[in-house]
């Protein structure tokens, strides 16, 4: 990014500004001065540019703390590139990336490549989360200190569970003098394999092997067990049963340090999107039942879930092409992640506008300790989204910024929709047809 660009006063006029860290929910002006926020209200002094927000949300950038941007060596898919373009599109100021590539990210040095890569071409923040364990084998803890000095900001072997218990107990005494963030894919390897749908009906309809919801609790239950001994920052990725919503409930009435996020698509879908989507709505955990999303949406509004994460996980449209069988896990989001949440959850009244930026900026925000984002307070670097919550479009595959269109909701009526989005004051997205929002005043 380069800074100068970020230099001067800007003003983004009269949207309706919301920011949940402060109650802020009003028309007003935000001003930024050289990439930081100055202050939300009336604008004082001339600026060197104004950018008109009339009939727009304005809110601190969301932050999507689960993306997979697939680089190093899975390029065909995806890459930092175009992978921080699409989440900048998306709305999205910051993503923190899964350590899954090809290598995987469980050494200081793919790390390092990792944060050049993104410092010299990425659209927004990037934030690698580092392997739990070495290659992600779930044998060998890797080097937590090391890899977190260096800039890990979360330890997940996501992709997988860490199925062995000693190996488990290792990793959570290796993450607690370092104040370590794990970040937990729960799946017991032996009640998952071979499925590649939920576990019942939809599966017994399609003749193909399911995934058993207990693949998901079980392995949260232990963490919970393993919590209770001695904790250590602990976040459940992609929360997708009623059981493991009560979990996480129960835990955090305990006391115990843990997080949660559910995905876009498990607040959205029900396992019954396989029979439309096929392929393109095959993920782990996979679609669950009516029961499952609804806990899900209620959990998530009660604060039991914490935050929104999109878990996108490109792929191509040749893998894609193998069918249900034997297609790859994952679907993208950051580019739907907004408006299909505006849609399941503000548009039916479950949570207000403020409720989902909480969810989508300030939670993730304070999970991965990003104290200075989630906030258009005065001084914070200035991460802005600026949403049209009434623009009314059709998704197609060919509109996606990002390299792959392994999305479930092609084709769906969305609502909402990113029209800018600033990082560090530095415009890195604005809406086709959106440019003469922009003035440099004479
Ligand atoms: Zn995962």
């Amino acid at each position: 990014m380069d800074p100068r660009q970020s230099q001067g006063r800007t003003v983004i006029r009269a949207g309706r500004v919301i920011d949940p860290s402060q109650s802020i929910d009003r028309v007003d002006d935000v001003t930024i001065v050289d990439g930081r926020i100055e202050s939300v209200g009336p604008a004082a002094e001339r600026p060197d540019r104004t950018i008109d927000a009339g009939g727009l949300i304005v809110c601190p950038g969301l932050i999507d703390m689960h993306v997979h941007l697939r680089e190093p060596g899975g390029e065909e898919q995806e890459t930092i590139e175009t992978g921080t373009r699409a989440a900048a599109g998306g709305g999205f100021t910051a993503v923190a990336c899964m350590p899954n590539t090809k290598p995987p990210i469980d050494n200081v040095d793919t790390l390092r490549a990792v944060l050049d890569k993104a410092r010299s071409g990425a659209h927004c923040r990037v934030y690698p989360v580092a392997a739990m364990t070495v290659g992600q084998r779930g044998q060998v803890p890797v080097d937590m200190p090391a890899l977190k000095a260096a800039g890990a900001i979360a330890f997940s072997d996501d992709g997988i569970g860490l199925d062995d218990d000693r190996v488990a107990r290792a990793v959570f005494d290796r993450a607690r003098p370092c104040d370590a963030l794990l970040i937990q894919h729960c799946e017991v390897a032996a009640l998952s394999a071979g499925g590649c749908v939920n576990q019942g009906r939809i599966a017994e309809q399609l003749g193909v092997a399911g995934i058993d919801p207990r693949a998901e609790t079980e392995m949260l239950a232990r963490d919970l067990d393993l919590l209770r001994g001695s904790p250590v920052r602990y976040h459940v990725a992609h929360v997708s049963t009623e059981r493991a919503v009560d979990l996480v409930r129960r835990g955090k009435a305990e006391g115990l340090p843990v997080t949660a996020e559910v995905t876009v698509h498990h607040l959205a879908l029900t396992e019954d999107a396989v029979l439309r989507q096929g392929a393109n709505a095959k993920m782990k955990p996979p679609l669950r039942t009516e029961a499952d999303v609804a806990a899900c949406r209620r959990g998530l509004c009660d604060g039991t879930i914490d935050c929104i994460a999109t878990d996108h996980a490109p792929h191509t449209a040749e893998a894609k092409e193998r069918g249900l069988r034997d297609a790859p896990f994952g679907v993208v989001g950051l580019e739907t992640a907004w408006p299909v949440s505006w849609g399941v959850l503000v548009e039916t009244g479950r949570l207000d506008p403020a409720g989902l930026i909480d969810r989508m900026s300030c939670q993730p925000a304070r999970i991965l300790g990003l104290s200075d984002q989630g906030t258009l307070a005065a001084g914070t670097v200035a991460d802005v989204t600026m949403l049209d919550a009434t623009a009314s479009w059709v998704l197609s595959a060919n509109s996606l910024i990002s390299k792959s269109n392994n999305s479930p909701f092609i084709g769906r009526h969305l609502v909402g929709r990113c029209v800018a989005t600033l990082v560090a004051g530095v415009c890195r997205y604005v809406a086709e047809g959106s440019e003469g929002r922009f003035a440099q005043p004479g």
